[in-house]
């Protein structure tokens, strides 16, 4: 099973009104001295000498590290693992913190594949998040990433936006066909119960589209992402055939990731833990030489499995049952079958369910309600 790591970097320039994130706003000394931390904890990690295939810089906004910090942190990791020479390198980045330089230099470090978080290519869509990029700042920064010689780049784009209806939500889809990212991620936005967007609606008297529409939005989106050469891989991914996220595919699938920085979640060979979350806290806690792990436990052999049904599940190519049988003694059908019946005939589980459980695309929109499907389990 593929090994990867991921780096978080806490650092925005302005707090998007939506965000619930492990995130700050930008300060440059703390900055210094929170890429100093990472790199003594990637230096001094317990899992050192361990093959990774898949690196993944992810936020806050990555970008917001210079290249030569990004060339450091990565300098890390190289030293410390064995990092595949073909390996996945991702960056997140925000469209409006790119410049030329920058992706030259990130290329430069090693970095493969950028993650732009686009959202929409609505101007008014983007302003109501608190985003600080327009769509033309959009455009430019696959442009310049093109320039830099990136051939693999995801964009994000957020559905069921205040004041989105179906027509704002597909021209984003078209636009972002047309500027023809290899991979994209399209994820419905869930407003938190103290979120200042909800603020900024009740003011602006915007509401988000009917349930009804937020499916038509999520099931003509892929459509016209299926017209256009992207193939479904996962509930919110499409990509060009052999680019999916490597990276992300090791959540879906099993493998194992240890996570560096302030808040980061690691699952390495059956165990899990979480980093302390206040970048404050955990900077002073490695400049100290402490452990800033917490929460350390070897997952049982039934919460592996439940989990590899959820995330199973949340993939095209559905739930092998007979992988389930040979990996955990689980026969899915016989353990399950009653409950999931109704779901078949609903049409939400495709092919034959004995042999591959599957979603189709109107099962993805009540994926939550069949995964419940797997808990409780009367043997557990
Ligand atoms: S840029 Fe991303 S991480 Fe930062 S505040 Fe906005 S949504 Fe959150």
């Amino acid at each position: 099973m593929a090994s990867g790591i991921y780096v978080h970097v806490p650092f925005c320039a302005a707090i998007c009104n939506y965000c619930n994130f492990n995130r700050g706003l930008l300060d440059e000394a703390l900055k210094r001295r929170y890429v100093d931390a990472l790199v003594q904890e990637i230096r001094t990690a317990p899992e050192q000498g361990s093959a990774v295939e898949t690196i993944f810089f992810g936020g806050g906004t990555p970008s917001l590290l210079s290249p030569s910090e990004i060339t450091t942190v990565l300098q890390a990791c190289r030293d410390t693992f064995a990092v595949a020479p073909d390996a996945e390198i991702t960056m997140e980045a925000n469209p409006e913190t790119v410049t030329a330089a920058s992706l030259d230099g990130y290329r430069a470090a090693g970095v493969n594949r950028l993650s732009y978080g686009v959202q929409s290519f609505r101007d008014e869509e983007l302003t109501r998040l608190g985003r600080l990029h327009g769509a033309d700042t959009a455009r430019r920064a696959v442009a310049l990433a093109r320039a830099a010689g990136f051939d693999n780049l995801s964009l994000d784009l957020m559905l069921w936006l205040p004041g989105q209806r179906l027509a704002h939500w597909f021209e984003s889809v078209d636009a972002l066909i047309d500027v023809g990212p290899e991979h994209v991620s399209c994820y419905l936005l869930e407003i938190y119960p103290n979120a200042p967007l909800r603020d900024v609606m009740a003011r602006g008297d915007w509401s988000v589209a009917p349930d009804d529409d937020a499916a038509e939005m999520y099931l003509g989106g892929l459509a016209r992402l299926d017209a256009a050469g992207y193939r479904q891989y996962e509930i919110s991914n499409a990509a060009r055939d052999g680019l999916r996220s490597r990276h992300n595919l090791l959540y879906w699938q099993g493998g194992s990731w240890v996570g560096f920085g302030c808040g980061a979640h690691s699952t390495w060979n059956g165990v899990r833990w979480r980093n302390l979350s206040a970048t404050g806290e955990y900077i002073e806690r490695v400049a100290a030489g402490g452990s800033v792990r917490c929460d350390e436990r070897r997952l049982s052999a039934v919460e592996r499995m439940e989990e590899a049904l959820f995330m199973g599940l949340r993939l095209v190519e559905g739930i092998d049952v007979a992988a389930m049988r040979a990996a955990y003694g689980l026969d899915v059908w016989d353990r399950y079958g009653a409950e999931l019946e109704r779901y078949v005939e609903a049409g939400y589980l495709t092919g034959d369910p004995r042999d591959r459980l599957a979603l189709t695309r109107p099962g993805m929109l009540v994926a939550n309600e069949i995964m419940m499907v797997f808990i409780g389990d009367p043997v557990r």
